[in-house]
């Protein structure tokens, strides 16, 4: 069976191919979770041995200076700008994605007063939820926090609306929400919007400006390749650099942190949303992945990921319920198929030598990077998925029982 193009044509054609050769491979494994953790760059690993013997070693505390430690966060910021249509001096790396959604979603509703709504959707990533019902607490006097699906949003914004937080790529379907039409539509009601790209950043076409967005977010550990926890992002469009303020007001947002002075005034621009010293080993782990993605380019990498996506669709066929989108244009960098045994199926795979991922009750993700990722594989990967379930291996006792991290 093999609907769809011929992989190793597309291999042969494919502008990309060179980049897998950039990150550490293990013989007879096939890594389908870069949506969750992105693989190890080789730059990177040598990267880090220097960073840690060298920069920290040797210069000790002179490397804030001698090694620009201190210029890391904007530095990879500008980078990653260049990923998701931003401009220089738009983006921060800073602190997790749920400490930036924190930061960017008190600041937005204190700069829409009078206004007691945080709109957002149910049942997509959880934290982004749980952090909003604690900026709701924080900020207290009625403000709440009210969710509406997909279909209902626009009809929900009303003058009451502070802030719409919404993920771009759903994490479970990877269905990809229309930046620029409800960017316009929070818009005509007055309202900020806040857009989580955790599972868009570096993978699919993100055009922030180009859609007139306000903030954003976003994750370095994910399509970013940066490492296990890495530092998150954060976006905040030119024109509210400088009426937003950070809740976590800390000296790394000062506008002078050296000058070691008691009252705080925010940096003008966009490293007043930094709180905390930076983390400089993950950092440099983080700056070794955006700039891969970066050299490879957002274009030709969303071109690949929606190929990639449609030759493990075509190929699976109708043997597995698909809840992602079918069409490429409207789907992130995974695809998601649902089955009452999806988890055992999952594990009959990483037996297999392919790791997917599980998500709760029935839903089974497989991340389809394409800076590490041959058509050749994906293709092969999906051949196995076909077998396990015609065959029904997953069904074996062995493949039921439950990690804690799943
Ligand atoms: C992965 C992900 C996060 C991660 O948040 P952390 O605070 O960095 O752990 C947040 N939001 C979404 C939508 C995600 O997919």
């Amino acid at each position: 069976m093999t609907a769809g193009p011929e992989p190793h044509r597309l291999d042969a054609q494919d502008p990309l191919a060179p980049y897998r050769a950039a990150f550490q491979r293990q013989e007879g494994l096939t890594y389908l979770c870069g949506n969750s953790l992105g693989p190890l760059p080789l730059a990177t690993r040598d990267r880090m041995v220097r960073v840690i013997g060298r920069e920290w070693g040797e210069s000790l505390v002179r490397g804030w200076n001698s090694h620009d430690w201190i210029g890391a966060t904007r530095r990879i910021g500008d980078q990653l700008a260049g990923l998701v249509g931003a401009k220089p001096g738009e983006v921060l790396v800073a602190d997790s994605t749920s400490a930036n959604l924190y930061k960017l979603a008190v600041a937005a509703m204190q700069a829409r007063p009078g206004r007691s709504v945080i709109l957002s959707e149910p049942g997509d990533f959880p934290t982004d939820l749980y952090m909003l019902e604690g900026v709701a607490r924080t900020l207290g006097g009625g403000r709440r926090l009210e969710l509406r699906e997909a279909a209902d949003i626009e009809a929900s914004l009303t003058e009451d609306v502070g802030v719409l937080v919404l993920c771009h790529v759903h994490y479970k379907t990877a269905a990809v929400r229309d930046m620029a039409r409800l960017t316009r539509a929070a818009h005509a009601v007055g309202a900020l919007v806040i857009w989580d790209l955790s599972h868009s950043g570096g993978i699919i076409d993100v055009d922030l400006n180009g859609c007139g967005a306000d903030l954003a977010v976003g994750c370095g550990y994910k399509y970013l390749n940066g490492g296990p926890g890495a530092p998150a992002f954060l976006f905040v469009a030119e024109r509210h650099q400088g009426a937003l303020v950070s809740p976590l007001s800390g000296w790394m947002g000062h506008a002078a942190p050296f000058a070691f002075v008691d009252d705080y005034q925010p940096a003008p621009g966009i490293e007043r949303f930094a709180c905390g010293t930076p983390p400089i080993l993950s950092l440099a782990a983080l700056e070794g992945g955006v700039a891969l993605s970066a050299r490879a380019g957002a274009s030709a990498i969303a071109a690949k990921a929606r190929a990639l996506g449609d030759l493990f669709i075509a190929r699976v066929g109708d043997v597995l319920e698909l809840i992602s989108p079918a069409d490429g244009a409207a789907r992130g960098g995974h695809v998601a198929f649902r089955h009452p045994e999806a988890y055992a199926i999952v594990q009959a795979l990483i037996a297999r030598g392919v790791i997917g991922d599980f998500r709760a009750p029935d839903v089974m993700r497989f991340g389809l990077s394409p800076l590490p990722l041959s058509f050749a594989e994906v293709a092969a990967a999906a051949d196995l998925l076909v077998e396990v379930v015609g065959t029904r291996a997953y069904d074996d006792p062995a493949f039921k029982v439950r990690a804690t991290v799943t």
